[in-house]
């Protein structure tokens, strides 16, 4: 069974200085924290043996976590603690890795290490990146393999995947590349040369078989080593339905049961689908939803072909929406926001940080290309309605985030327009701030219309 874990349990390991120098008050907060995930022993400097020991074991997430570095960046695989994101959420967001091929000549190499080291999605105040490349070995020549290897580590900042079943090619490539590269993969018939190549280079090694048993057996082999494993329980994607399977399987197997040889990340390769599929539309919508699938149960790390953003940006959306804080509500930050080129004539709107009443009325203002101001309240992510309810919204605050921002400086006119739900508090808004206050309308979609009537 996955550690039975309590503060009270883990509290008793602490030192009980309360000396806050683990950046909270009290030992009983910092066992809290450790018990969350959001903290680790090693924070408080006055532990020692053996209670350091049986507190890492305690408070140790029972999916590993394992670090891959590129050349700038690293990527946080696995790390997980739970099956269901409500039961607490979800720590290190699935790693997008895209796969290039060796067999692209130079130039193309080039060319696609340079639009992955490029790729940025924006979307609700996350930027989006490729994290990682992997690089598949397809031409069977040991030198064309190093050689793209070496020139991926040198242009894509991030960690490299070496996807290659023949151990010879492998340990020459591994040779080419800076950081701690991830190892794709032994099967049962290599495992043995790959457990020497991975411990000899200190990399983390990647498990592949379909036979859940099978995998097991592995895993118990590389772990006896001392070799970090990440587990591949489906790669030809030949059956999406059977991964999926197998991936549940895998980490039920894991959290609920206890089982040793499957606390590991879990790798899924959409990218191997493309094997079967010649049509560049129908791959990108097949490869977008075997990659959703897997996303949503447990895939630590996905390995896609396409780049298009058809492609990516479902599944980044998906993993967004994921990995948020399920005890936090989604909030943006607040402050002054302008759209379009206003001027000392162009009306001010008054809203809070929730994160989707933001993007709502934002969106709306876009699309109706009005030229405006939108002050954005600090209500710790709450709705108009909610904020107003738990008084989080105050008059005298809107009057300070008036003066902070200069407003007054800014237009020539004292009107303020604030959401419906405002309406109950307009007139005190009023007399604290000594704007006019008009009260919006019930939707923001209707926004541009009623500006226009002002
Ligand atoms: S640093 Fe250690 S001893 Fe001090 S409050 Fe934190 S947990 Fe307790």
């Amino acid at each position: 069974m996955a550690h039975p874990r309590s503060p009270l349990k883990i509290y008793a390991l602490l030192p009980k200085r309360n000396c806050g120098e683990c950046g909270v008050e009290t030992c009983m907060a910092f066992a809290l924290k450790l018990m969350e995930g959001s903290a680790e022993p090693r924070e408080c400097p006055y532990i020692e043996e053996p209670e350091k020991t049986e507190l890492e074991s305690l408070v140790s997430p029972p999916i590993k976590k394992i670090l891959i570095k590129g050349r700038e960046r690293s990527a946080a695989i696995g790390g997980e603690r739970v099956l269901h994101r409500h039961e607490s959420r979800f720590y290190n967001p699935t790693v997008i890795a895209i796969e290039i091929s060796d067999l692209e000549e130079r130039g193309c190499l080039l060319k696609e290490l340079g639009a992955a080291s490029s790729l940025s999605i924006e979307r609700g105040g996350e930027v989006f990146q490729i994290e990682a490349v992997a690089l598949r070995e397809e031409s069977g020549e040991e030198g064309r393999f190093a050689e793209a290897a070496k020139l991926a580590s040198e242009e894509f900042p991030g960690p490299l995947i070496l996807c290659c079943y023949n151990p010879r090619l492998a340990v020459k490539a591994v040779e080419e590349v800076e950081g701690r590269p991830l190892l794709y993969a032994a099967t049962e018939e290599t495992l043995e040369e790959f457990l020497e190549i991975a411990l000899d280079r200190g990399c983390p090694l990647v498990l592949e078989d379909e036979d859940l048993g099978s995998l097991r057996g592995m895993a118990r082999k590389a772990i006896d080593r001392g070799v970090e494993i990440a587990l591949s329980p489906a790669s030809s994607m030949k059956s999406p339905f059977k991964a999926l399977r197998n991936f549940i399987q895998a980490r039920m197997g894991a959290i609920s049961h206890g089982i040793e040889e499957f606390r590991y990340p879990i790798i899924g390769v959409p990218a191997a689908m493309w094997r079967e599929v010649r049509n560049t539309e129908e791959g990108i919508i097949r490869e977008s939803l075997i990659s959703s699938m897997l996303l949503m149960r447990y895939a630590d790390m996905l390995i896609v072909k396409s780049r298009s953003i058809e492609n990516l940006l479902p599944i980044y959306t998906l993993r967004q929406a994921l990995y948020s804080d399920p005890r936090t509500p989604a909030k943006v930050k607040p402050g002054l926001y302008t759209f379009g080129s206003p001027d000392e004539t162009s009306p001010i709107l008054l809203t809070t940080n929730y994160a989707l009443t933001f993007y709502i009325v934002s969106g709306d203002l876009h699309r109706s290309g009005i030229n405006c101001y939108l002050l954005v309240l600090d209500t710790g992510g709450m709705s108009v309605l909610n904020a107003l309810a738990g008084k989080l919204i105050k008059p005298d605050m809107v009057r300070e985030y008036l003066e902070e921002h200069r407003l007054g400086e800014l237009v020539r006119h004292r009107r303020l327009i604030i959401p419906r739900g405002l309406s109950p508090v307009s007139g005190e808004i009023e007399e604290a701030t000594g704007w006019r206050v008009i009260v919006g309308p019930e939707d923001s979609s209707e926004l541009p219309r009623f500006l226009g009537r002002l």
